[in-house]
């Protein structure tokens, strides 16, 4: 039977970490020589978290298919192998989108629509066709067990086991176990309630890991046992660490996934761990650092750049330098002169100007460009931070005052970079178009797109090739119209789409390095598998940093 099923649900409060347990859980496996896939479900009716602030959600995570998805599933390809796409994330409002669908189609002609088991069945054939043919597909149920809008997934969960039979299912619950100053003591209870709320739903956790700031002694997990109808020995400590690259080890030393293969009885042999103990040991003990301002509007959520922030940390690792992220608010740096900017920035040694929406802080984001390039400090701009790096190229290098990006002045006379009105898909079957009326949700040029690059750039060099692919998530893009007048004044175009003539990367000579891309790097970057353009920026940072002593 193929494949198992392993369902990854959180108690007590959010963020506990189920995403990266999960993705920790799934290194473990694939390091026993398992293939995996993995899903996360989430409880909220947006049909995709693509129209929802990442102030409020974190980053949108875009796969190469081009499905905008949750933050976790960045985790889940940093730490596995798994193949994501469109079929990796539902959301009750994919879910009920496709039901409500199909009435009006009339394919439940005659019958009265219903949570069960018309929605329980979608969500469960979503489940079967999510992972494909793998031995192990780990489900991550986003939320927490009590939320009203979690309970027809953890329904669909529960069937599903008398659907492929209770061995070849596993139910995995995460839960928080806080240690108390005052009492001096590790608390059960919440551990307790939540395991309480999920068998009265007639679901009982297989195995229990509870994150906690120390290790869980014995008598602990048998307190933990004993009110919750589990051995000792499937408790597990989930203890916090300093780096997320440490939590396989830590669930392994712990002996998580011994018990996983052991419940779901799949015999393999002891996990190959050298490859994430190398990984650790180059984060813990770099033989230098590197400080890199992120310029940017979220500056105090780092969850909304949280694969930008991984992706320096493995460049860091490729240079065997410790990255020190320092975020720049974009907005103060509007207010300041030259002199203050300059003070400001002094102890960066390389900027980066991130992907963004709306126009709050974008001319700080200019100045910080502007102080970049006059001053040679190594520049990489991503998506809105490459469109600023036109931006400011025209009006301060090719004489075209008052250029800006379409979004952020429609009256600009320079619209350097303008709504895209037409791209192909990322498969390249379709043709699509847009205009300023066009819905927002989903619309955006959205996922891989191949990439034609130039010898004799910072691109190619980075890359060791010509040919590459590339995700995106933008609607506006690099004006034609102006490229002649700003190449004629320096700017290079180092980067276009494969067969159509956007523009994908710009960069400067007489540079230590200045690149800035349309798609987002960020997100294919794994710590086992650095991305090229962040081991190169870091490699050229760290020069800097190194220029005068
Ligand atoms: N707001 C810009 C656009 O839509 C940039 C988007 C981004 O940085 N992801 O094109």
């Amino acid at each position: 039977m193929k494949p198992k099923f392993i369902f990854v649900t959180g108690g007590v409060i959010s963020s506990l970490g189920k995403g990266l347990a999960a993705s920790a859980l799934g290194a473990l496996l694939e390091a026993r020589n398992l293939t995996i896939g993995i899903q996360k479900l989430d409880p909220y009716l947006n049909v995709d978290p693509g129209t929802m602030s990442p102030f409020q959600h974190g980053e949108v995570f875009v796969t190469d298919d081009g499905a905008e998805t949750d933050l976790d599933l960045g985790h889940y390809e940093r730490f596995t192998n798994a193949v994501l796409s469109k079929k990796s994330n539902y959301t009750t409002g994919k879910i009920y989108d496709a039901v409500l669908a199909k009435e009006r189609r009339g394919d439940y002609l005659g019958g009265t629509v219903q949570v069960i088991p018309h929605i329980t069945d979608e969500i469960k054939a979503c489940i079967r066709g999510g992972t494909g043919n793998v031995d192990v597909a780990l489900v991550e149920i986003g939320g927490t067990v009590g939320d009203i809008e979690s309970q027809p997934f953890l329904e669909a969960i529960r069937q599903f086991r008398y659907d492929i039979g209770p061995e070849n299912v596993l139910y995995i619950h995460l839960t928080l176990v806080p240690y108390i100053k005052t009492a001096g003591e590790l608390k059960t209870k919440p551990t307790q309630h939540s395991v309480k709320e999920l068998r009265s739903i007639g679901i009982q956790p297989d195995i229990i890991l509870c994150r906690s700031d120390r290790p869980l002694p014995l008598e602990i997990k048998k307190k933990i046992s004993l009110f919750c109808n589990i051995p000792p020995e499937a408790v597990f400590t989930a203890q916090d660490v300093d780096s997320i690259y440490e939590v396989p080890l830590s669930l392994h030393r712990e002996g998580l996934d011994d018990k996983v293969v052991e419940l779901l009885n799949i015999w393999t042999g002891a996990p190959r761990l050298d490859t994430w103990q190398q990984i650790v040991r180059k984060i813990k003990d770099p033989e230098s650092e590197v400080t890199i301002g992120i310029v940017g509007k979220y500056t105090a959520l780092t969850e909304s750049y949280k694969s930008l922030n991984e992706a320096l940390v493995h460049g860091g690792i490729a240079n065997n330098t410790r990255v020190k992220l320092e975020y720049i608010d974009s907005e103060q740096l509007e207010k300041m002169d030259e002199e203050q900017l300059a003070a400001h920035l002094a102890g960066i040694d390389g900027i980066l100007v991130p992907g963004g929406f709306g126009n709050r802080g974008i001319e700080g984001k200019i100045k910080a460009i502007a102080y970049a390039r006059s001053q040679r400090v190594p520049l990489f701009g991503i998506c809105l931070g490459m469109q600023l790096m036109v931006v400011e190229f025209a009006r301060h290098c090719a004489g075209l005052e008052r250029a800006n990006s379409a979004e952020f002045d429609p009256e600009t006379p320079y619209p350097v970079i303008y709504l895209m009105k037409e791209w192909t898909s990322h498969d390249g079957t379709r043709t699509i178009t847009q205009d300023e009326n066009t819905p927002k949700g989903g619309t955006m040029r959205l996922g891989a797109h191949p990439c034609r690059l130039q010898p004799d750039s910072f691109a190619y060099r980075a890359y060791g090739t010509g040919e590459i692919s590339e995700r995106h998530r933008h609607r506006y893009e690099f004006n034609n119209q102006f490229r002649d007048r700003l190449t004629a004044s320096g700017l290079q175009v180092t980067g276009t789409h494969a067969d159509r003539q956007l523009v994908e990367i710009v960069e400067i000579k007489d540079h230590p390095w200045y690149l800035g891309c349309q798609f987002h790097p960020e997100f294919t970057s794994k710590p086992m598998k650095p991305h090229p353009l962040f081991v190169e920026f870091i490699k050229a940072s760290l020069a800097h940093g190194r220029r005068d002593g």
